[in-house]
């Protein structure tokens, strides 16, 4: 039986201590395990028991409830068990979540299987810049719409999503608090829209705190404390501490692109003066650099400013330096704050960084020596589908805690 879930993360149901309440966090536990045994080892009951502590028979009766929850699956038997070979579990691999992002200049979806592998994605060019909010919405359900279907025609289900937004939300009440690029303050969004009837719902997500999210599952060093730094037309950043993302009380830490960098600088869409992204947004590099943003096509007009740079054309080479040190003295004032020694570099910064890091490392020497070891200013591993996966991520990292939502 499919219990109604919230739309966002969180345990909730029995009080703790109750005979419910620890079937519920046995049910993660078992959940949880099952998914951390290396790929393709499909752990027996008996094993499942060993690496949880549990009895084989509370175990037996936990995995009927994921099975029947379609959570897990039985396959073939189990070789590596000791004594009588048992039938092997693995997370189902015909369940899935969809990660889903609005931005400035594109929508996309991303159907994501249990174990993190992406099975489907799509990604629609659009100028969503100072767009009403319901012809977007709209667009992003139909696209939603075909990729659940391109979904089901391989047998996969979809149970539920998360939608990465490039602005401040309040997650609970589905609402984009403000998202500046956009042109968006007080949007309410009908989730439930884009992926109709599924269990879970959908989840509303900071795009910067997504990305950071997906970074930190796939850093190559296994770092578990950074600053994740984006660059799209908007600045996002995202801070991560011991694992976990730092959002702050209200959910909105880690506006890096509003930190002032320039005191008597432009006006920035948040309304302030002279922030980071009045310098190092998209728009605001492409316009030092001379070139006309083709609102149309994100990837055209960067395409024309990455030419520019390998042919050495001194405006663009200008306009990247000046934002890169700008980058510097934002990071700079950041560690300071925050105390964290690792950066990472996404969206455009990832694809400028050639360009961007001496001037870069420069300025953070000079603002914030001793803080930061070359080294330690990465780029991103994930990419640009950074928010997409992270949203994704999430939503089923949020399942593994708590999977009774899809079972009584
Ligand atoms: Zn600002």
């Amino acid at each position: 039986m499919v219990m109604p879930a919230p739309a966002v993360s969180g345990t909730g149901g029995a009080a703790p201590g109750t005979v419910g309440d620890v079937r519920r966090s046995n049910l993660a536990l078992v959940l949880g395990s099952i998914a951390e045994f290396p790929p393709g080892t499909c752990p027996s009951r008996a094993q499942v028991a060993a690496a949880t502590g549990l009895t084989k028979a509370s175990v037996s009766s936990l995995v009927l409830d994921l099975l029947d929850a379609g959570l897990i699956r039985e396959v073939g038997l189990n070789p590596q068990g000791r004594g009588r070979p048992g039938v092997g579990l693995e997370l189902n691999p015909s369940r899935a979540v969809m990660g889903m992002e609005i931005n400035v200049d594109y929508i996309s979806a991303a159907v994501v299987d249990l174990t993190g592998k992406v099975l489907i994605r799509e990604v629609k060019e659009r100028d969503n810049r100072n767009s009403a909010h319901a012809p977007v919405l709209a667009a992003l359900a139909a696209l939603a719409v075909r990729v659940r279907s391109s979904a089901g025609e391989r047998g996969v289900e979809v149970l539920g999503g998360g939608l990465a937004v490039p602005g401040l939300v309040d997650p609970a009440r589905a609402r984009v608090l403000t998202a500046p690029n956009l042109g968006w303050v007080d949007v309410d969004l009908d989730l439930d829209a884009l992926l109709p009837e599924a269990p879970l719902g959908v989840a509303l997500f900071n795009e910067a705190n997504a990305a950071a999210l997906a970074e930190l599952r796939d850093r190559p060093d296994g770092a578990s404390d950074f600053l994740f730094v984006s660059g799209e037309v908007g600045v996002g950043g995202g801070i991560v501490i011991g694992s976990e993302l730092f959002t702050g009380p209200e959910g909105h830490a880690g506006e890096v692109g509003h930190i002032v960098v320039d005191p008597d600088g432009g006006h920035c869409s948040c309304g302030g003066t002279g922030c980071l992204e009045t310098v190092a947004g998209q728009d605001a590099i492409f316009t030092a650099a001379g070139l006309v943003p083709d609102t149309g096509s994100r990837s055209a007009s960067m395409s024309a400013l990455l030419q520019a740079l390998k042919a050495a054309e001194p405006g663009p080479v200008t306009a990247v330096e000046r934002a890169g040190r700008s980058l510097g003295i934002a990071l700079a004032s950041a560690a300071r704050v925050v105390d964290i020694q690792s950066v990472v570099l996404g969206g455009h910064f990832a694809l400028l960084e050639p360009w961007l890091r001496a001037p870069l490392l420069e300025s953070l020497g000079k603002y914030a020596p001793g803080k930061y070891a070359p080294e330690q200013v990465t780029v991103s591993a994930v990419g640009e589908a950074g928010a997409l996966l992270g949203s994704a991520g999430s939503v089923i990292r949020s399942l593994m805690e708590a999977p009774h939502r899809l079972h009584a």
